[in-house]
């Protein structure tokens, strides 16, 4: 119990710590697009439902519009919203699950072992905003499978729409793919119509695409809300954000390995759920990255090992 308390403290500061960095996130980042730079994604903050957290929504630190920039003219058009069409949120996929999975997820989005006996000292790897380029995918993977790590990658559907081969490459060379909306958007601030396109028609690309749907969401900038976590529960995905931000998207970060690799470092703990991009600085510190993991002891869960059902 004491233990649960004060890694829940060390949690908190943790987090909080990755908020205020985010909070300044953007503003003098050009670069990524699609980073989460959002504030009201505090891990913690999931007891009480961060995606649908008023305090959040009214940060100073809103989106930055320039995030949207990356919108194509494939944005889902918007219609009334047609409310629930299915009421089976609570339905989720235990058939889709893989057998007796090791391990799952908890409220604050880190991994944890169903089983005592399995090793609790793992990391979840993660990677956001692509699919953009063959030599950067191809240099996390290259480096993925020198560690023998599986991650997901969190792609945007006007990307996939754009690079095909991309998504394809990343599936053959054996990652996961993840679900993180069609254009990158807050879907907390859309009508739920717009927010269940979103989701489902990447859905409907990488299953196109690669024969096989994505099982993981990840909305952008953190922001979900009630009806996008249902949506998700609908199409059998496990919502997750994250509890280890890279801040590879900040401006510090850029060009900066070093500071990508401090900052998962410092924040590092049992279950870590890390936030990374597709980012050159970030293809080049993940091999520093992981052996740095592995000699604390770490290893990296495969994503496929995890059940597809927050407890
Ligand atoms: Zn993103």
């Amino acid at each position: 119990m004491e233990m649960m308390v004060i890694r829940t403290s060390a949690l908190f500061l943790a987090a909080s710590l990755v908020l205020s960095a985010c909070g300044q996130a953007e503003k003098n980042s050009p670069a990524p697009s699609g980073a989460e730079s959002e504030n009201n994604t505090a891990p913690n903050e999931t007891n009480q439902a961060p995606s649908s957290d008023k305090e959040n929504k009214d940060s100073s630190d809103a989106l930055d519009p320039s995030d949207t920039s990356n919108k194509t003219s494939t944005e889902p058009e918007r219609s009334e919203d047609t409310g629930k069409e299915k009421d089976n949120s609570d339905n989720t996929q235990a058939e889709e699950t893989p057998a007796a999975p090791q391990y799952y997820m908890n409220k604050v989005y880190n991994i944890v072992p169903n089983d005592e006996a399995a090793e609790k000292k793992i990391v979840l790897l993660t990677f956001d905003d692509g699919p953009k380029d063959e030599k950067m995918i191809n240099g996390l993977i290259d480096t993925l499978d020198k560690h023998k790590a599986k991650a997901i990658f969190f792609v945007n559907g006007y990307r996939v729409k754009q690079n095909p081969e991309l998504l394809k490459l990343i599936h053959e060379r054996g990652q996961i793919i993840g679900n993180h909306s069609w254009d990158h958007i807050d879907l907390k601030k859309e009508s739920k119509a717009t927010a269940k396109k979103q989701i489902e028609d990447v859905q409907k690309i990488v299953m196109d695409t690669i024969g096989e749907k994505p099982k993981f969401f990840r909305p952008p900038f953190g922001s979900g809300g009630d009806y996008v976590k249902q949506v998700v529960s609908e199409n059998n995905m496990l919502f997750m954000t994250w509890s280890n931000g890279s801040l590879d998207w900040e401006s510090q970060s850029r060009n900066n390995p070093e500071a990508v690799i401090n900052n998962v470092m410092e924040q590092l703990h049992p279950g870590s759920n890390i936030l990374m991009h597709e980012l050159p600085w970030t293809v080049e510190a993940l091999d520093t990255l992981l052996t740095k993991l592995e000699k604390k002891g770490y290893s990296f869960v495969d994503p496929q090992n995890i059940e597809l059902k927050t407890k």
